[in-house]
């Protein structure tokens, strides 16, 4: 690893992030003094509407405003590191907004879900976590307000005449015949409205802006509409909600937030946002600066589905083993499969962002949590496919020990004794009868250095009547023992791990792979489960080496020829610890079955 990159390691909060178009506006704002406290206060607005508002000085203030109606994903990774990342190297606040103004689809098990993974990602809102339902009071007085100034009005089209009437791409739409109902017959039936005196879908609040408005989202868009369903945190007290786009911007506008970042699907919706809150601050509502929406190309990953439609599909067919399943995207599958918030953090950097949509290799995102890992991860030895070797020269009963260093380039983390013994497990793919051109492991008459051990030479393979190789029968050279004097005088070309087998501890180690086996599942009109890698999950039994026993769930290793693995979080018990395989030492997708 290169200076920069282990001197970035040692301090993972202050990566020395790309520069990109966002961070281009948030420095040519700041130098202006566009969003100085001094300008925040300039103009209070009524004290009503300014409830929840920050009372910090933050001159930048970003948000990350999750949906409590799934589990984060490697998507939203991208985003949280984007927002809070802007307000640690601009001194700023990122707030944690639950933007839960729909009451059909959200729960508190999402919720702390959110916090979590947050939080997991090593990220920290302070006191500012809000919840827009907080903000119901005010967006309704701030609909009456827009309806008194005639910048709203109750239609009672049916939904198939509204939307016959929008108009398309083309054609202009159609004025409602509701349209010019007067401010007080509007305000009358949005009481109304509020008081539960319309069933739903009777009538619906919308802006009155253009109906012939090039940008279809300025063509009246719906800004209120009944629906008696309860809200997972304001019960039965309102049967109308706002709908989204309507209530985000005054969301941001409420919290002071500087710099509004969101994806490309919203960039139609810039317009009104900017309506919207102008017509709002013109009426006083609302303080100056307003905040300004900026859009970035939203991540797409090779092998993977971010939509949460699908996501759900997954869970609830079980195609995978819930949510936290580690071959799921979602942030809580990650953590489980071993990935880090290190190593989310470095590929959020590495990818940074843009304008322009496009894919990025789900290679890099491995390449991110290799780097994390090898930096961190201790070493330790695994035989995930097991074969008998036996050193017919090696006294039975004894035992001595050989030892190992944690992490190669790391001194620091000391050595731990292995156990040796006279029967070993080693991989069955380490020898050979018939050995290709290449090949230097263990084969009839060959000689290999047990890996901080000794050179044994391959006397004869033990096998069965199908010809399946039972044991491998050696014998050793007791004067090349690791570590001692002469060791080396004796050269050989392959060198294989082991563990003893009267020390090892056997384990089903859970070989993850990719969950699909194409680069964009379900692209076309495929359906996406057609896509589905039927071998993204193996479990091998695996001999272990015994210091293995003492993992923590959590814990992080490399497998010594074979990857990084973590031991899970949830199947682990003490001293029994269950292993998944995070990611392989190298990219070998493709490569081999
Ligand atoms: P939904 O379709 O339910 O809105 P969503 O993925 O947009 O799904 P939200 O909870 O609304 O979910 O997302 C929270 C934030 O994360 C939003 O600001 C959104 O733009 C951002 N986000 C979601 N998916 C991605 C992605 N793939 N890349 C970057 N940011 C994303
Ligand atoms: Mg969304």
């Amino acid at each position: 690893m290169s200076d920069a990159a282990k001197s970035k390691k040692k301090n993972p909060t202050q990566p020395p992030s790309a520069s990109n178009f966002i961070r281009s506006v948030i420095e040519s704002d700041l130098e202006q003094s566009k969003y100085t406290a001094r300008t925040w206060g300039g103009h209070p607005g009524p004290a009503a509407v300014h409830a929840g508002a920050p009372q910090d000085e933050a001159r930048v203030r970003t948000r990350f405003p999750p949906e409590p109606n799934g589990y984060l994903h490697i998507g939203h990774a991208k985003s949280i590191c984007l927002n809070f990342g802007l307000a640690r190297d601009y001194g700023g606040a990122c707030h944690l907004r639950f933007d839960d103004t729909n009451p059909e689809k959200e729960e508190q098990e999402y919720v702390e879900s959110i916090l979590e993974s947050v939080r997991w990602l090593g990220f920290d809102w302070g006191s500012h976590l809000y919840y827009a339902s907080d903000y119901f009071d005010v967006m309704y007085e701030a609909a009456e307000y827009l309806v008194t100034a005639g910048h709203a009005y109750v239609d009672s089209q049916s939904a198939e005449d509204m939307r016959r009437n929008r108009g398309t791409l083309t054609e202009p739409g159609q004025n409602s015949p509701f349209r010019d109902r007067s401010p007080a017959e509007n305000l009358r039936v949005l009481r109304e409205m509020r008081d539960g005196k319309h069933p739903d879908g009777a009538h619906v609040l919308r802006a009155k802006i253009d109906m012939a408005a090039p940008n279809i989202n300025l063509r009246d868009p719906v800004i209120y509409r009944i629906r008696r369903a309860a809200h997972h945190r304001t019960g039965d007290k309102w049967c109308i909600y706002p709908m989204y786009t309507y209530a985000h911007p005054l969301e941001d506008a409420l919290e002071q937030i500087t710099h509004s970042i969101c994806t490309l699907e919203f960039e139609d919706q810039r317009p009104f946002y900017d309506w919207l809150l102008e017509r709002l601050a013109e009426g006083g509502l609302l303080a100056r600066p307003l905040p300004q929406q900026i859009e970035f190309a939203r991540l797409n990953l090779t092998y993977v589905v971010l939509s949460k439609r699908k996501l759900i599909q997954l869970v609830e067919e079980g195609r995978v083993e819930g949510w936290d399943d580690p071959r799921m995207p979602t942030l809580v599958g990650a953590r489980r499969r071993g990935y880090t918030p290190e190593g989310f953090r470095l590929f959020a950097d590495r990818i940074g962002v843009s304008k322009a949509d496009s894919w990025i290799d789900y290679g890099v995102l491995e390449d991110c949590m290799r780097e994390d890992l090898n930096a961190r991860a201790e070493r330790r030895i695994a035989v995930l496919d097991p074969v008998k070797l036996v050193i017919d020269n090696y006294p039975e009963d004894r035992e001595e020990e050989c030892h190992a260093p944690n992490h190669p380039q790391k001194p620091e983390l000391g050595r731990r004794a292995v156990p040796f013994s006279k029967e070993l497990w080693i991989e069955r793919e380490d020898v050979t009868e018939h050995p290709p051109k290449g090949y230097f492991r263990l084969y009839p008459g060959n000689e290999v250095r047990l890996r901080y051990a000794f050179v044994v030479k391959c006397e004869r393979l033990e096998k069965d009547a199908a010809g399946n190789i039972l044991a491998v029968h050696c014998s050793y050279d007791p004067d090349t023992k690791s570590g001692t004097p002469g060791a080396d005088k004796k050269k050989v070309k392959g060198n294989i791990h082991w563990v003893s087998a009267r020390h090892a501890f056997s384990s089903g180690v859970r070989l993850y792979d990719r969950l699909f086996r194409v680069p964009q599942p379900g692209a076309g009109q495929r359906d996406f489960l057609l896509d589905l890698n039927p071998d993204s999950k193996r479990i091998a039994t695996a001999r272990l080496e015994p210091a293995l026993r003492e993992a923590q769930p959590e814990q992080r290793f490399q497998f010594e020829r074979h990857g990084y693995f973590v031991a899970d979080l949830k199947d682990s018990r003490p001293g029994t610890p269950v292993f998944n395989r995070t990611v392989t030492l190298r990219d070998s997708w493709g490569k081999s079955g």
